[in-house]
């Protein structure tokens, strides 16, 4: 079994898909843009890469299992033509097993022609609408919703694409960030709550669209602004034209755990610097939820700018205590049951030096089932810290989500039925503090948007049709 994460094994909510597309004013190796722009966009997605090229009234595409730079060997790479338009997907499954068959971009020949959908999100109501759809003689291939999405638009296209996009949207319930491409469109489409980010870049004459800024960067593409909630930009010869869904709701709903850990910390999602917002959760723990010790540090990668922000208000010097092995990439071979104990001393590894001694304020982004954490903290103790205290990006994770990231259950979840002092308990630390929903808000104060918090309230901006899947495990 491959394990596909940053942090250490069995503890990590994992991202749910990146999507990339390019218009270019003439025909070229777009698929190259591409292939940087998913590279940028990985963390999003290590189980499946793919790209599609539009030429000559046709579209060509790859997909394959792995890293972005595993699928796009040179070999693989060369099906690929010249081509004006490209658009590309990186995945980790949220509905769909993990198979070849479930890559992404979807290509298919509709009433528009050749036409390749890539998604990033997840719709509540999959299951109704493929049923309506069977009952209606379509056929499925997959097991994803996003063949379900692709359906859906060529239902309605009547030749018209737009249309086809408008009238499925109704339809639709959940987050989808979209880029749809025919042999003479681009087009990106950001559902009506504006749940998973998507923005649109320039390069010279080329038009971007990206789940995230960081990949605008790695094409030496400029930020334009975010495809705003409910709004379906249309590229093509004619230039950009932006449309909007019917009936929007009063206020979006971003993630905001894309602030928390899922986002690259380069990133700037609706205004808002994805860096910054962390840096300023640790300068709020540490002003509202301190503690004596002699040092801080974070856990690698993503919280080890909280934990600068921790030191600089508390006055606490900034101490490396967990080096990571950087050849260790996301995509770990999960040992087996008698290696478990030691897979996470694979990963990561405690400064003795360091840490011997003291007391330690350890800053993590969040906590999902805890396994890692516990391990932590023991592999911190081991190395000779007196005090171990942890310090937590977010608040305590009380419920599932199904709105594309995996926790579908409460039986995952270390803080669903567990206080701050429990899950201190459970994980062997001297003390454990979380920030506020207030306070996860406060951190990303820059956004323009509203933020779905379902995770922490219980409360969805789309509650799901499928509620077997999130009962009570
Ligand atoms: S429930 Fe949590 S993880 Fe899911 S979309 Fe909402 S904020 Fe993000």
């Amino acid at each position: 079994m491959f394990l596909r994460s940053d942090k250490a094994p069995f503890d990590s909510m994992q991202e749910e898909c990146g999507v990339f597309g390019v218009y270019s004013s003439e025909s070229r190796n777009v698929a190259h843009t591409v292939y940087y722009g998913l590279y940028a966009l990985q963390h999003r997605g290590q189980e499946s890469a793919g790209i599609a090229v539009a030429y000559n009234d046709k579209i060509e595409y790859f997909k394959g299992m792995g890293l972005v730079p595993e699928v796009f060997e040179e070999a693989n790479f060369a099906t690929l033509p010249e081509g004006d338009i490209a658009i590309g997907h990186v995945r980790y499954s949220t509905t769909g097993a993990s198979h070849i068959l479930n890559a992404q971009p979807v290509v298919f020949t509709g009433k528009c022609g050749k036409i390749a959908v890539a998604h990033n999100g997840n719709l509540v109501n999959t299951r109704s609408l493929r049923e309506k759809l069977i009952q209606e003689n379509a056929v499925f291939q997959t097991t994803i919703d996003s063949e379900v999405i692709a359906s859906m638009i060529n239902k309605y296209s009547d030749g018209n694409i737009l249309k086809g996009i408008v009238c499925a949207c109704k339809e639709f319930k959940g987050s989808y960030s979209l880029v749809v491409m025919t042999t003479t469109q681009l087009i990106a489409v950001r559902d009506p709550f504006g749940i998973r980010p998507l923005v649109l870049g320039r390069s010279l004459d080329d038009y971007i669209v990206a789940s995230e800024t960081c990949a605008l960067d790695a094409v030496g593409a400029t930020y334009v602004r975010d495809v705003e909630p409910g709004e379906i930009l249309v590229i093509d010869a004619n230039g950009l034209t932006s449309h909007r869904m019917e009936n929007l709701p009063p206020k979006s709903a971003a993630c905001i755990f894309e602030y928390v850990y899922f986002a690259r910390a380069d990133s700037i999602l609706d205004g808002c610097s994805v860096y910054e917002a962390r840096k300023q959760a640790g300068r709020i723990l540490a002003q509202k939820y301190g503690v004596e010790a002699d040092i801080v540090s974070g856990v690698p990668d993503s919280a080890v700018v909280a934990a600068r922000g921790y030191s600089e208000v508390s006055g606490i010097p900034y101490v490396e205590a967990l080096a990571k092995n950087r050849y260790v990439g996301r995509t770990f071979i999960q040992p087996d049951q008698s290696m478990r104990e030691n897979s996470l001393s694979v990963k990561m590894n405690a400064l003795r030096a360091n840490i011997q001694g003291k007391r330690l304020i350890i800053v993590d982004d969040s906590i999902v089932r805890g396994t890692t954490s516990k391990r932590i903290v023991r592999m911190l103790r081991d190395a000779g810290a007196r005090e171990v205290h942890v310090r937590i990006c977010s608040p305590i994770i009380k419920h599932p989500c199904h709105l594309g990231i995996d926790m579908q259950t409460y039986s995952q979840l270390i803080g669903a039925y567990r206080n701050e002092e429990q899950i201190a308990k459970v994980l062997g630390a001297d003390s454990i503090r979380y920030l506020s929903v207030d306070d996860l808000v406060e951190t990303c104060r820059q956004s323009r948007m509203n933020f779905c918090l379902g995770c922490f309230s219980g409360e969805y901006p789309c509650p799901s049709e499928e509620t077997d899947k999130y009962k009570f495990e």
